[in-house]
């Protein structure tokens, strides 16, 4: 499955999940969600192991500026992804600044984009190939994939 086909499938099963029409949900929370890459071993939401109590998190844009969640028919859990280093090559996304809001709250679009712009804030130009890159993503001013390519540091 590409991306693009990855982003479609995973937005308009959210909207289905949150019972709201498609473009309603894209004008809302916008499209291209995908499911966060750690999903299952987040330890900030269950340090048992067991998994997500509550249900697979979701992220949007690239690097990711919000995650959110379905926790109940119309109600929303959204957050920060924060991604962390707990190895060689292991990187652990937990969800930072977690707020429940039901999708018909008039302040969901204003809350959303506080998250994101706050996130956003942490962001940076890599100095090597100018691509923008979250903190999870880089060493100073440049990006572990430069880093990897052009200096040889394994990660
Ligand atoms: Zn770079």
């Amino acid at each position: 499955m590409s991306v693009a086909e990855d982003e479609q499938d995973t937005t308009e099963l959210l909207a289905a999940e949150l019972s709201v029409e498609l473009t309603s949900f894209i004008g809302c929370f916008g499209g291209g969600w995908t499911s966060l890459p750690s999903d299952g071993v987040d330890l900030d939401v269950d340090t048992t192991g067991l998994g997500n109590l509550f249900g697979p998190w979701h992220v949007h844009g690239r690097p990711f500026q919000i995650a959110m969640r379905p926790t109940g028919r119309r109600e929303v859990e959204i957050g920060t992804p924060l991604g962390r280093w707990v190895g060689a090559g292991s990187l652990l996304w937990v969800v930072d600044r977690r707020e429940r809001i039901d999708v018909d709250d008039p302040e969901l679009s204003a809350r959303l984009s506080r998250l994101a712009k706050t996130r956003r804030t942490t962001f940076r130009y890599c100095t090597s190939c100018a691509r923008i890159v979250g903190p999870e993503d880089r060493d100073g001013s440049t990006c572990h994939d430069c880093m990897s390519r052009w200096l040889g540091v394994v990660f």
